[in-house]
């Protein structure tokens, strides 16, 4: 029998966000330890558990054993204690219940905590000194993932989504898995390069089915099919934090052959070199965005609020949106926005009751001002709902908190929640009793993962430039610890 560990914990960590991932609230969104939760949350889903439970299951040699998952959505970085307790909980869990033949990791790869800035890479490290250096770790991550040298050194297989929206992390954990499992049959000697260009790609830039991604997709293609190589990575990055690693990187794997590997990745990232200016493309102003949307013969027009990017770590209550077409007269909108407190007034109203407030814009001075309205409850609910279609991530069940509809006097209808929450599945909007082809323009808070839900019901999607923690201009951070240089931030950037 081959007896595999799987342990993992997944955070893209934005360091200018002012929300720490502290311990608590990691334990609110839930840490599971034992197998049978882990199994009933992730095994029929479309992530990373799902596709390492898919491959254990067709094998009758191997048993998977699932010790400890968390995920928490985006936001600032890990406190000490939250992930001093996460790996240690991980490495305990490794430790007590082995000895492993093999250990498969399911990780984001833009984790960072204030002691470890690569958090993600220094978990690696410490299960490869529990389990020492012969026991295969494959480490499966999204492609958002700032990658450092040392996690690439203390594992032995690196996969990395290769869509945006990320809809193959069930693939590619199928991957991680069965070379992991190559590995400890002695099938394959698996040698890992890693190439880091000094270049960004803007988040606007990122989808995988457009040009220029997946151009650089393509010659990713032709590099996996060279004899020898096992694996190749194109990995976007994460600009939201303030690491060295920040950026994009390229990672091939190949059996026992590490010139072939260095030259693979070097390849990709030469590639990617010279895309660099079409990799860095911005988006359309607020108000272009929504004359645009006005002017179309039919919606829904999809507006993709890039600065309240909720799954790259900003609040979701952004108001930037709302009031610039209450200026320029455009109604017909719909928006989800967080802000607990209104959600509290509109469930005292009930449904059918009348509302007058402030909405939105309450979490930091970044994401516009609070939006006043008065208009009436339509539905109330718990905020929870199942998407079984595509979405990003793959993840199946979502939990907004309690929600509302309400329909202001003006026309705008707006979905209220009381967690920040992106727009990820039409379900949102159709619990509250919203249908949301009906609508002229949706906005939908994020860059690619509304994608999935959004392209099939969208006549024109728009990304809009908007301010926030989030923003797709990058100059408006200030750096500490990146590289420098980088290409954007440094035009004059040179490599190799
Ligand atoms: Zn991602």
């Amino acid at each position: 029998m081959i007896r595999i560990a799987t342990a993992g914990y997944q955070h893209e960590s934005n360091t200018f966000s002012s929300i720490p991932a502290s311990l608590d609230l990691w334990r609110r969104s839930g840490i599971l330890e034992d197998a049978p939760s882990i199994r009933a949350e992730y095994a029929t889903s479309q992530s990373t558990l799902a596709g390492f439970f898919a491959v254990a299951e067709v094998d009758p040699e191997v048993e998977l054993v699932p010790l400890f998952f968390t995920r928490l959505m985006p936001m600032g970085a890990l406190t000490r204690e939250a992930a001093e307790f996460i790996f240690e909980r991980i490495v305990a869990a490794i430790r007590d219940h082995g000895p492993w033949d093999a250990v498969l990791l399911p990780l984001h790869g833009a984790a960072v905590s204030v002691p470890w800035p690569d958090a993600d890479g220094e978990l690696v490290r410490r299960v490869r000194e529990i389990v020492g250096p012969g026991v295969p770790i494959g480490v499966a991550l999204d492609m958002h993932a700032n990658i450092a040298q040392q996690l690439v050194d203390n594992a032995d297989i690196v996969t990395v989504y290769q869509t945006n929206p990320h809809i193959d992390a069930y693939e590619m954990a199928m991957q991680c898995a069965r070379l992991t499992l190559q590995t400890v049959r002695g099938k394959i000697r698996p040698t890992s390069a890693l190439e880091m260009p000094p270049l960004l790609v803007n988040i606007l830039c990122q989808g995988t089915s457009d040009a220029p991604m997946k151009d650089l997709l393509k010659v990713a293609d032709t590099q996996r099919a060279r004899p020898g190589v096992l694996s190749v990575s194109v990995v976007e990055g994460y600009p939201y934090a303030d690491v060295a690693e920040m950026g994009m990187s390229f990672i091939a794997i190949t059996d026992n052959d590490p010139a072939l590997a260095r030259d693979a990745a070097r390849q990709m990232a030469l590639a990617a070199w010279g895309m660099r200016e079409a990799l860095n493309q911005g988006g359309t102003s607020i108000d272009a965005a929504l004359q645009r949307a006005q002017a179309a013969p039919a919606g829904p027009v999809v507006l993709f609020d890039v600065g309240d990017n909720v799954g790259g770590g900003s609040p979701g209550d952004s108001t930037h949106i709302l009031h610039a077409a209450r200026r320029l007269g455009v109604r017909a909108l719909l928006q989800a926005v967080c802000d607990p407190a209104v959600v509290g007034l509109c469930q005292a109203a009930g449904v059918g009751g009348r509302i007058e407030a402030s909405v939105g814009g309450k979490s930091d001075g970044m994401h516009g001002a609070p939006f006043a309205i008065q208009g009436r409850v339509t539905a109330l609910s718990d905020g929870c709902y199942e998407e079984t279609g595509p979405t990003h991530g793959g993840f199946r069940f979502f939990n907004d908190g309690p929600s509302c509809a309400v329909r202001t006097d003006d026309g705008y209808t707006l979905v209220l929640t009381s967690r920040s929450a992106g727009s990820s599945s039409l379900q949102q909007f159709r619990t509250l009793g919203i249908e949301p082809t009906a609508m002229k323009i949706i906005v939908a808070k994020g860059v690619h993962s509304p994608r999935p839900a959004m392209e099939p019901i969208a006549k024109e999607m728009i990304w809009v430039a908007t301010p926030g923690v989030t923003t797709a201009d990058l100059a408006t951070f200030t750096y500490r610890q990146r590289r420098v240089p980088l290409y954007p931030l440094e035009p004059d950037a040179r490599w190799p």
